[in-house]
């Protein structure tokens, strides 16, 4: 199947208000431009240097998601385009994005990433950390940043209740959060292997790679 067959099978799985964040880390500009051909708009990478290199050569109607951790000493080089930032896990790198958007006159979204898998690699905040964080008169100063929701990854296993559990807690949590945040909308969670379990279970944001792209060669 080529790539733009894969996005038709994918799209044709998705709900209409469940956004498809085209996972392209590691793969070429080629790759990239059959998925924009295809119609794809909407694309996701874990690398900030890999993102910005291809932001410059590629369409600029491209919306650009990083997905990946996030080391601030980099927001710099993709404070200008990007256009959501997934995997935000602390106050200082909050207050780092916000610092680097204000240079460029910008408000740029960002989502929390939650803990909710068992691995202890994951990175994430968790319950007590995120209501310190959202409670802290820092974030209330923070006027270049704008939380429009939550991420999180579940466990890697074959054990699909696990997986589905970690979601749903996650849904809980983000639910309970727009109490305290009403104009938050997104949920970011599910991934080529587990996207189905995580729009069941609430998400409205997948995150798909390797059903669309093929497998990764990390060389
Ligand atoms: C790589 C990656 C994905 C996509 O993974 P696939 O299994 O290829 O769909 C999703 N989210 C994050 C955070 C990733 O790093």
């Amino acid at each position: 199947m080529s790539i733009k067959d894969n996005l038709i099978a994918i799209n044709q799985t998705i709900p209409k208000d469940v956004t498809l964040v085209a996972v392209s880390k590691t793969k070429p500009n080629e790759a990239i431009l059959e998925a924009y051909e295809a119609g794809h708009r909407v694309f996701g990478e874990n690398k900030i240097q890999e993102m910005t290199q291809k932001w410059e050569t590629l369409p600029k109607d491209i919306e650009w998601h990083m997905i990946g951790h996030v080391q601030r000493n980099k927001v710099k080089y993709m404070a200008e385009f990007v256009s959501l930032i997934h995997g935000v896990d602390s106050l200082r790198l909050l207050t780092e994005i916000n610092k680097q958007a204000e240079k460029h006159n910008r408000v740029i979204p960002c989502l929390l990433q939650m803990h909710i898998a068992k691995e202890e690699t994951k990175f994430g905040l968790d319950t007590s950390e995120l209501h310190q964080l959202i409670s802290s008169e820092t974030f209330a100063a923070l006027e270049n940043i704008k939380v429009v929701g939550l991420m999180g990854m579940a466990t890697f296993t074959e054990n699909k209740s696990q997986v589905r559990k970690e979601f749903a807690s996650l849904k809980t949590i983000f639910d309970g959060l727009k109490q305290k945040l009403p104009n938050i909308s997104v949920l970011s969670m599910g991934m080529s292997g587990d996207y189905s379990i995580a729009i069941e279970e609430g998400g409205n944001m997948v995150r798909i790679g390797s059903s669309i792209f093929g497998a990764r060669n990390y060389s």
